[in-house]
């Protein structure tokens, strides 16, 4: 007998541009995906939403569907979690409104890390690492860069053991949403809310006060989870009934060596987002 395998479209729902602290371009993260015969993609910035729409007129030039995506940072009692939001609205006035004040949030925060290092002797200006930046979120890794650039340190690594990495002295807590807020903000937006690499992040007890909250679904696919791990997640995931997802948290550069679309998962499980959400195809 003669079988015909089928092999079933892949996507990579957990990838990072240059607006936050990935290192391709939204466009160059398309033609790559494009290149390796991704079906879908979601760019899920940390923070971030505001390349979105760009992202989407490019990615239908290209014909690869582009799912809006974004990856909330939240504290919830002792966890930091990463919250992903998918299938919301990009024009989302509440959701833009977050944004915007996280935004600002993050700004105030880098004033308040760069005045600490000045009592280290590193004075860095601020316009330098909004020059970094650029138009999206400011954060520890550009501080880290202009480190080395003006030669404080010798290594970006350096930056985060000796004053910027958390406990360090020159550390600022960022400001981060619950998980309940979460979970309304993408919710009202018309999107679902799944937590990124909980093997990562969370107790199981955690997860299950989550699920509780209205989470929609689990990151199982993850190149930091084992596959103890993503099994124990497709149980809780069929126990109550959650929504798959997973992806290669691709950041690029030494950051993370991973690449977009080494950790992939099937397009059936963004149907049966779609079918969640009550859309058609
Ligand atoms: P932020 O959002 O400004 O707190 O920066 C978080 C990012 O900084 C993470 O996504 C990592 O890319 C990087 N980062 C945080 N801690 C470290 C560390 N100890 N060593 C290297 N990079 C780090
Ligand atoms: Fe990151
Ligand atoms: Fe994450
Ligand atoms: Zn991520």
């Amino acid at each position: 007998m003669c079988y015909r395998i089928v092999s079933q479209p892949r996507v990579d729902l957990h990838i990072h541009s240059n607006r936050s602290d990935g290192f391709f371009s939204t466009r160059q993260i398309i033609d790559y995906a494009r290149k390796i015969g991704l079906k879908a993609i979601s760019i899920t910035d940390h923070d971030d939403i505001a390349g979105l729409e760009e992202a989407q007129r490019y990615s239908q030039q290209q014909d690869i569907e582009l799912i809006p995506g974004v990856e909330l940072s939240a504290k919830f009692k002792s966890f930091d979690l990463h919250l992903l939001g998918y299938f919301f609205d990009p024009r989302n006035p509440q959701l833009n409104q977050y944004i915007e004040f996280f935004q600002q949030e993050r700004l105030r925060r880098a004033r308040k890390i760069l005045e600490l290092l000045k009592n280290h002797g590193i004075r860095l200006s601020l316009d330098l690492i909004l020059k970094k930046s650029g138009q999206g979120s400011i954060g520890r890794p550009h501080i880290a860069e202009a480190m080395v650039e003006e030669g404080y340190v010798h290594s970006y690594q350096e930056a985060f053991n000796k004053y910027i990495g958390d406990g360090g002295p020159c550390c600022v807590p960022k400001y981060k949403i619950t998980p309940g807020d979460a979970i309304s903000l993408i919710n009202q937006a018309g999107g679902v809310c799944v937590i990124a690499h909980p093997g990562m992040d969370i107790s199981d007890d955690g997860l299950i006060d989550l699920i509780k909250l209205g989470l929609h679904g689990i990151e199982t696919i993850h190149p930091r989870h084992t596959q103890q791990q993503v099994d124990h997640y497709r149980e809780i995931i069929q126990k109550y009934q959650l929504l798959e997802t997973g992806g290669s948290d691709c950041h690029a550069e030494n950051k993370s060596p991973v690449m977009i679309g080494q950790f992939n998962i099937p397009y059936l499980l963004v149907e049966k987002m779609k079918a969640r959400l009550g859309r058609q195809k």
